[in-house]
């Protein structure tokens, strides 16, 4: 049975649901896991799917913490988002429907190029 938003709100921070269930965005550099540098999985926080491994976390220097690509494209919905007027790429959680960022083109060229930039209050690190 799919969660209502009643029973997300008690899941969650105020925080997370604010970003995960209203596609809101944490204020930059405030984040837990921008600066992280342990290894494991990064899951889901909300529904605890698997979304990217640290072995792909890279220091964009933007204030997100962002990565190269999911850890599985199977839990990752990607869509069109013209929130802002211009066209940008949502990343959402695949399994919960769950907000989790942005994808842009401007990552690292030897890497593929992507950058996966990702609220940390939609994150929660496994660690290995
Ligand atoms: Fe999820």
């Amino acid at each position: 049975m799919p969660i209502t938003e009643e029973e997300w709100k008690r899941k969650l921070s105020p925080e997370q649901y604010r970003i995960l269930r209203e596609k809101g965005t944490e204020a930059p550099f405030s984040g837990e896991y921008l600066d992280s540098h342990e290894k494991g999985m990064y899951r889901c926080a909300a529904c605890g799917a698997e979304l990217f491994s640290s072995g792909t976390k890279f220091d964009s220097g933007t204030g997100w913490p962002s990565f190269t690509e999911p850890a599985n494209l199977k839990n990752i919905d990607l869509r069109d988002d013209y929130s802002e007027g211009s066209r940008r790429i949502e990343v959402a959680c695949k399994n919960c429907g769950s907000h989790l960022g942005h994808v842009f083109d401007d990552g690292p060229k030897d890497r593929g190029g992507k950058r996966y930039c990702i609220n940390s209050a939609c994150l929660l690190l496994g660690k290995k």
